[in-house]
């Protein structure tokens, strides 16, 4: 089957929808602990960014947990096959012309370059929100680490399962030690450069 799919080279290009909004395509992954604070911060920027005319979307476990993935568990194999769908609807969505934002705890480092390889490097934007797991389970914010100590989840992240932290994120936010404004303030400093359309 594989052997039969041939490419079709449709005439507008993603450099035509860039062009058209006005805008650079990318994906920013938020990757920490549940409880962390990526939806928080996540959700911020994208408001600022609608403010400045920036067309985006946000993938969160809400929107694709519930739809395309919801054949996934969260044992090793499927949480990998969950981020690898992730990172093949972000590709179609920055191909489309948006910013893209992906809210997941995404624990594996392997997962994560395998998104920098699906979206390509320079589409892709990691932020790390360094949480401890100690201030994660202090919010508790859905009750998820209270069941996991009492047993009631298996493969909880920083509890019974890994968590491996990004070595060279492009952005790396400690929640401990700086607000949500702060936070936002430095990602869309750092985003600004590459939000411009840019001929190419
Ligand atoms: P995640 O999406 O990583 O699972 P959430 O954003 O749902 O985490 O929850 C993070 C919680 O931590 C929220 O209740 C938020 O208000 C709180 N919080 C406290 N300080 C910060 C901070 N500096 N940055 C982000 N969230 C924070």
């Amino acid at each position: 089957m594989k052997d039969n799919i041939v490419t079709h080279h449709y005439q507008v290009t993603i450099n035509d929808r860039r062009k058209a909004n006005n805008q650079n395509s990318f994906l920013m992954w938020f990757t920490g602990l549940s409880g962390s604070g990526k939806s928080t911060i996540a959700n911020v920027v994208e408001q600022r960014l609608q403010k400045k005319g920036i067309k985006t979307y946000t993938l969160d476990g809400d929107n694709i947990r519930k739809g395309i993935n919801k054949d996934l568990t969260f044992s090793p194999e499927d949480r990998t096959e969950n981020i690898r769908r992730i990172a093949e609807v972000s590709n179609l969505m920055i191909d489309a012309g948006l910013v893209v934002l992906a809210a997941f705890v995404s624990p594996y480092k392997k997962d994560r370059d395998n998104i920098k390889s699906i979206v390509k490097d320079v589409n892709f934007v990691e932020i790390y929100i360094n949480t401890s797991v100690e201030e994660c389970e202090r919010r508790d914010v859905k009750g998820l680490y209270k069941k996991a100590r009492a047993g009631e989840i298996k493969n909880m992240t920083g509890i019974t399962a890994p968590y491996e932290a990004p070595e060279h994120p492009e952005i790396e936010i400690k929640t401990e030690q700086e607000t949500v404004e702060e936070a936002v303030e430095k990602i869309l400093k750092f985003i600004e450069p590459i939000l411009k359309y840019k001929n190419e």
